[in-house]
């Protein structure tokens, strides 16, 4: 079976609040299935691969995405090429802020995103911070913590990752949880988000393996610990 690759991107600016264990959620479910798997860190000036098979990048502070944003634009058609052809991806937060159409930081002005996601991200004076608990369609209840200024609202045709049933989510106001387009995926959920919400990192890896051009069936895991780790998250303040 060919090697499953990752894209990490940048890893050092971008994965604050536990970001990095969903890269390390995705090699352990593939590790525990045998599969070969590799990430890629690829920071500022550093290419993705071509041959990869799913794309994550987390979250950072408006600096943090001020210093990458620049290098994210020259990536955006390799990306947004990627997700169009149904690769997966997921984006965390400021991450996922920067694959919308722009973020208006409260320090740094209007930093421009790459235009995947129709969204746009506006700093509030409010940060949205604390425990989160999300009612998905497609992935049932998620749980996570987040931490944020930026309010974000849709523009145009968007589908939410899921309602909001305690905490903040996109913004303040309209209950709604991150985004899903094809097979990309953005959200606030940090925490980190997929070693609690195991359907989540299985249905990205059945994706990166689909994207490899590769039919795998994957083997059930045994998620009791995962499960209850997220049960219990769902009754924190
Ligand atoms: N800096 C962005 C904001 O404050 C994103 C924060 C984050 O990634 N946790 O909204």
């Amino acid at each position: 079976m060919k090697k499953i690759k990752i894209a990490h991107l940048y890893p050092e600016r971008m994965s604050i609040y536990g970001d990095h264990g969903n890269t390390l959620a995705l090699e352990q479910r593939m590790n525990w299935r045998s599969i070969k798997n590799e990430v890629v860190r690829v920071e500022v000036g550093e290419k993705i691969p071509n041959d990869i098979d799913l794309i994550f990048i987390g979250g950072g502070q408006d600096k943090g995405q001020l210093v990458v944003a620049n290098d994210l634009l020259k990536k955006a058609s390799q990306i947004r090429d990627f997700v169009e052809s149904g690769g997966p991806l997921l984006s965390v937060c400021g991450g996922y802020q920067l694959l919308g159409e722009y973020f208006i930081s409260n320090d740094y002005g209007q930093i421009q995103g790459i235009g995947l996601f129709n969204i746009i991200s506006k700093a509030t004076n409010t940060r949205m911070i604390g425990n989160i608990v999300v009612q998905s369609e497609k992935f049932g209840q998620l749980v996570g913590f987040e931490n944020h200024s930026g309010a974000t609202e849709f523009i145009g045709r968007a589908n939410p990752l899921g309602v909001v049933k305690k905490g903040y989510g996109n913004n303040p106001n309209d209950k709604l949880e991150g985004v899903i387009y094809k097979n990309a995926i953005g959200t606030y959920l940090h925490g980190s988000f997929l070693p609690k919400n195991p359907k989540v990192a299985d249905w990205l890896l059945r994706q990166a393996i689909k994207h490899s051009g590769q039919t795998l069936k994957l083997k059930e895991l045994n998620d009791e610990l995962e499960n209850s780790a997220r049960k219990f998250a769902s009754k924190r303040p």
